[in-house]
């Protein structure tokens, strides 16, 4: 029998750290939480081992997310938030994968704020922890992108979107992930119908079916093509 693929659903924020709050007051962390629960479940159903970074409202440093991934072995890591913007008329879902370029401005504001939760740098965050971070998802880029493609596809599909790009950013979160990384915004807490739906568990039920089903297609995907030398490498 071969071993279930392991995917580790990282919901963002916790505990102080809230991130973005929604015009009636949702907040972030609780959003992501929640959806991320139900992502375990979809996830589970779809014959997955899947595991979770926090199960309850506490602050987890965004280096030690990617550490539980590592130390975990999975094969895939999901970082989960939802977006901010100052246009309340901003909706719908984006898919980032890590740009290398700290100078990157495409999606600054957001960058900085969800970057927020970097404080508490361990000690060993030398320069030399920072390249070999780098390095630890550099690997992993095409793929990641590819994933970002699948669960985007599948998000545009549930919203009624056509030809939405995925982006890349330098989100903190996904440099030291050893393996396809992608982190989810999944709607815009800051719109107030989207911030409505966030409360509904049906409406988070449908989007964490829709980025299950982008992660087997995604696995579908690289496994009818030959992966890159290295890329699975330990596994
Ligand atoms: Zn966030």
């Amino acid at each position: 029998m071969t071993p279930r693929l392991k995917v580790v659903v990282d919901p963002g924020h916790g505990g102080d750290d809230t991130g973005a709050k929604g015009p009636k007051g949702l907040e972030e962390k609780d959003a992501a939480l929640a959806l991320a629960q139900d992502l375990q479940a979809a996830l589970e159903k779809a014959g997955f081992d899947a595991r979770l970074t926090r199960e309850d409202d506490t602050f987890i440093p965004l280096w030690d997310r990617a550490r539980k991934a590592n130390e975990a072995g999975a094969d895939l890591f999901l970082s989960l938030h939802l977006n901010a913007a100052k246009a309340k008329a901003a909706k719908g879902s984006e898919v980032f994968f890590l740009s290398l370029d700290q100078g990157d401005t495409d999606a600054a504001e957001l960058v900085a704020l969800e970057n927020a939760g970097a404080v508490d740098r361990p000690a060993q965050d030398t320069v030399l922890f920072s390249i070999l971070q780098d390095l630890a998802q550099k690997a992993y880029l095409q793929e990641s992108e590819r994933l970002a493609v699948h669960i985007q596809a599948q998000l545009n599909h549930l919203g009624g979107i056509k030809g939405r790009g995925v982006k890349q950013a330098p989100f903190v979160v996904l440099r030291g992930a050893a393996m396809p990384a992608v982190l989810v915004e999944a709607a815009f807490i800051s719109n107030p119908r989207e911030e409505q739906k966030l409360r509904d568990a049906a409406f988070r039920r449908r989007v964490a079916e829709s980025v299950a089903r982008g992660v087997r297609r995604f696995f579908a995907d690289i496994s009818s093509t030959p992966r890159r030398q290295g890329a699975d490498q330990g596994r």
